[in-house]
């Protein structure tokens, strides 16, 4: 199954289920593309000198040529007290959802959205998530967010 990551950044508010968002792999891809999932899938090593990859269960692969797109994680030990308060929708559903308990029953006064190092996935997407934010708190609270005095997104 993949998650379109894309679809995070709506969870907090509601706006997306998992169903929403989640599709078959074999659906998605071309017949004519041969997928390998699970630990065939997993590499483990790269030997460009042969042209070739091993992955976890010790088969090799080889090819002609190699495109790597492994993505990136969110290294969040890498600063300093951030993991003390972390709450995110851009790293996996489970946190998506964290947040959005959150920022439901939100009743603070401040939120700041950081990023801490490029690069992340999406760097659009804080930006989209601060302008629903302060839409969503709005209309939990029946007035604009950060014209309550003293309240803000940062
Ligand atoms: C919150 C959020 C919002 C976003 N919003 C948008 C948007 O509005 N519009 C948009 O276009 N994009 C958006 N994106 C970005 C988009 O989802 C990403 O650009 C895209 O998922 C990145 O694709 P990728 O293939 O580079 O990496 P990924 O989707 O992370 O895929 C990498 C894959 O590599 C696999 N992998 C890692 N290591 C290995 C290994 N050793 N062997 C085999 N496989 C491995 C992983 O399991 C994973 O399946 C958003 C992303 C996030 C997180």
């Amino acid at each position: 199954m993949n998650i379109n990551q894309g679809g995070f950044t709506f969870i907090p508010f509601g706006l997306y289920t998992p169903e929403d968002i989640s599709r078959s792999r074999k659906k998605l891809i071309s017949p004519r593309v041969k997928c390998v999932f699970r630990e065939d899938g997993e590499i483990e090593r790269v030997d460009l000198a042969n042209r070739e990859v091993t992955v976890k269960t010790g088969r090799n692969y080889s090819c002609d040529y190699l495109v790597i797109a492994t993505g990136c994680i969110a290294d969040v030990g890498s600063v300093q007290g951030l993991s003390d308060d972390f709450n995110t929708f851009h790293t996996s559903l489970e946190d998506a959802f964290k947040l959005r308990k959150l920022v439901r029953t939100f009743d603070k006064e401040h939120i700041v959205i950081s990023v801490a190092q490029m690069p992340i996935p999406c760097p659009g997407a804080p930006g989209k998530f601060a302008v629903m934010l302060d839409a969503y708190l709005s209309s939990l609270h029946f007035q604009p967010f950060q014209s309550r005095e003293g309240k803000g997104i940062l």
